[in-house]
């Protein structure tokens, strides 16, 4: 029941998204790609997923900071495949400083790319998914939407409020077959991790294999980072009949860390 169905995956020219864009291909869907990188790259990219598996494959840079370009996306989206079955909101940015510190542009951005974009995508495609009685909303919050960590004030207030949004946004469309969850990943070793270990490391001055063992893992209790396959199989089975009565949820796939 997924194949020929249609997503939108915002974010997904790199880590979790484009993992998850992938597993979307995988099961036969056709994806509309949307992030920052290289022309050549991202072109590379979606010709390796069009010819692996035989579905369409196309990409926006829509800026997720910029409502107009959002609005933009869903439009060119739905002409490009005839309609948006399913929208992942998964693009997101992070900066690490104490909040006494931590700078005002960066908190702005943080909230606009990381929280108020789910807002404008899903307000642009879900009364379309309502009509027809079928639709799929999958947000990519995070552990920290369920529980913090110092010096990450925008991210953790950003991704509790995705949470809340899923909540309203599930309430609204249960009985109009749409159903809206939050993924809630653990550490997963992406550019976005990858970036912030010194910055983790200056703000509470311990080296930067401190960091990974310290604090990036310390929480989960596998000791293991998640990967990006394993939230690409999970957002695969969301789309599923299966997965009908799944809806408002938020989902954690973090090795164990918000069961302490
Ligand atoms: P990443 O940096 O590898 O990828 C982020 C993606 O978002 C890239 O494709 C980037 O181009 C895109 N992006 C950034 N700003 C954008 C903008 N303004 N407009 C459009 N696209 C934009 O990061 P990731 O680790 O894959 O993170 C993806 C999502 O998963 C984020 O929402 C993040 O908060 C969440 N998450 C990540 C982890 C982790 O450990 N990596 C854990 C929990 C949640």
């Amino acid at each position: 029941m997924t194949k020929g169905k249609n997503a939108l995956v915002t974010g997904s020219t790199s880590g979790i998204g484009l993992g998850i864009a992938e597993a979307l291909c995988a099961a036969g869907m056709n994806v509309m790609l949307n992030g920052f990188g290289s022309p050549a790259d991202i072109s590379r990219g979606r010709t390796r997923l069009e010819q692996k598996y035989g579905v369409t494959v196309r990409y926006s840079a829509a800026d997720m900071a910029k409502p107009d370009e959002i609005r933009s996306l869903i439009a060119t989206t739905k002409a490009a495949f005839g309609q948006l079955d399913i929208l992942v909101n998964n693009a997101g940015i992070q900066h690490v400083q104490p909040i006494e510190e931590f700078p005002d542009e960066r908190w702005d951005a943080i909230i606009a790319v990381n929280l108020t974009s789910a807002f404008h995508t899903t307000k642009h495609s879900i009364g379309d998914m309502k009509a027809r009685n079928w639709g799929r909303i999958i947000n990519i919050a995070s552990a920290h939407g369920l529980v913090a960590s110092p010096f990450k004030p925008a991210y953790v207030a950003a991704k509790h409020g995705l949470i809340g949004l899923t909540k309203t946004v599930a309430l609204g469309y249960a009985e109009h077959g749409v159903t809206c969850n939050a993924i809630c990943p653990g550490y997963v070793m992406t550019p976005l991790v990858r970036r912030q270990i010194p910055d983790q490391a200056k703000a509470r001055g311990i080296s930067e294999e401190h960091v990974i063992k310290d604090v990036l893992l310390a929480s989960q209790a596998t000791k293991q980072f998640v990967t990006v396959e394993q939230l690409g199989a999970l957002a695969v089975f969301l789309c599923t009949d299966a997965a009908a009565q799944i809806t408002g949820a938020a989902l954690p796939v973090d090795g164990g860390w918000t069961a302490h």
